[in-house]
């Protein structure tokens, strides 16, 4: 779905001499279907990442593609961020229109698809995150939870195959945040969606297939959720916690008590103890 290639970005810095380097030298792949993770401290590179995902961003060295398509070719450009969608932190900025319908209909609508088309893919997108019995809402008097799936609905509607989420809930409440997860699980597992997540939350990326970890712009670690969690003593001097359930079984290791398993779940941790 996405490879990059020894991609760099750096800002320029007007105060400074030297550039700062946001991403630097990192190879990624992601294949269609999977539903990725990436970790990684404030100002450790994830936006700048993800925003060169779908071409909102150009490396300065390096290449990316998606589909088979370099987000250096500006003639690709429309098809790149039509494939690959992105839903950012906070709801509000992404909310455009007055009712939940129009607004999910913005995007395909500047894609110049047939209006029958725009009512069809509304509705789909709209039953695909549970808000249909909203379509006639005003955005801005639902939940964070409901706002953020209206956003993710508007994504829906320009038929993406892989869908970038930059923190998408981070500003919700913990309902809010469960409603979005499981969304977000269902596109991947129902829709078929290729699911790149960047969150803080270690609950959260438990749940993906692989798990990737920034640290200064490289990425330092990568694997499944059981492998990148068993090195936790890494994980914290990267700055990032573990999940509190697989601490809770490093301490008891720790302690003399064998715990052959990788812990990630209490339910787990509840069998062997
Ligand atoms: P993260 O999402 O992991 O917090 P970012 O990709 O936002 O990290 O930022 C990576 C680095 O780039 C940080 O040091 C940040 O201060 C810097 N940075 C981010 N955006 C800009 C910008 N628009 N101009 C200059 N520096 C930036
Ligand atoms: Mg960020």
């Amino acid at each position: 779905m996405i490879e990059m290639k020894d991609v760099v970005f750096e800002y320029k810095s007007y105060m400074e001499e030297e550039n700062l380097i946001a991403v630097d030298h990192v190879n990624l792949t992601v294949k269609k279907g999977e539903f990725l993770v990436v970790l990684g401290h404030n100002g450790s590179g994830k936006s700048t990442l993800a925003k060169m995902m779908n071409g909102l961003l150009l490396p300065n060295s390096g290449d990316i593609s998606v589909l088979g398509m370099n987000t250096k070719n500006e003639e690709k450009i429309w098809d790149i961020r039509q494939k690959a969608g992105m839903v950012f932190q906070n709801p509000d900025n992404q909310i455009v229109a007055t009712i939940v319908e129009e607004d999910v209909a913005f995007g395909p609508e500047n894609q110049g698809i047939p209006s029958k088309e725009i009512r069809k893919r509304v509705d789909d997108a709209l039953e695909i995150v549970e808000m249909t019995s909203y379509k006639k809402h005003a955005p801005h008097l639902l939940s964070g939870g409901q706002k953020q799936r209206v956003a993710i609905a508007g994504i829906l509607a320009m038929n993406p195959d892989c869908i970038i989420f930059d923190e998408p809930t981070s500003m919700l409440d913990p309902s809010g945040r469960a409603e979005v997860m499981e969304t977000i699980k269902r596109l991947n597992k129902e829709q078929g969606k290729t699911i790149i997540l960047i969150t803080h939350y270690m609950d959260e990326a438990v749940q993906a297939d692989r798990i990737v970890v920034m640290s200064d712009g490289q990425l330092k670690i990568e694997g499944t959720p059981k492998e990148v969690f068993k090195e936790v003593e890494k994980i914290k001097e990267l700055g990032l916690d573990v999940p509190q359930v697989t601490e809770l079984a490093h301490e008891i290791q720790k302690s003399g008590i064998s715990i052959d398993e990788d812990i990630l779940s209490i339910e787990e941790l509840l069998n062997i103890l």
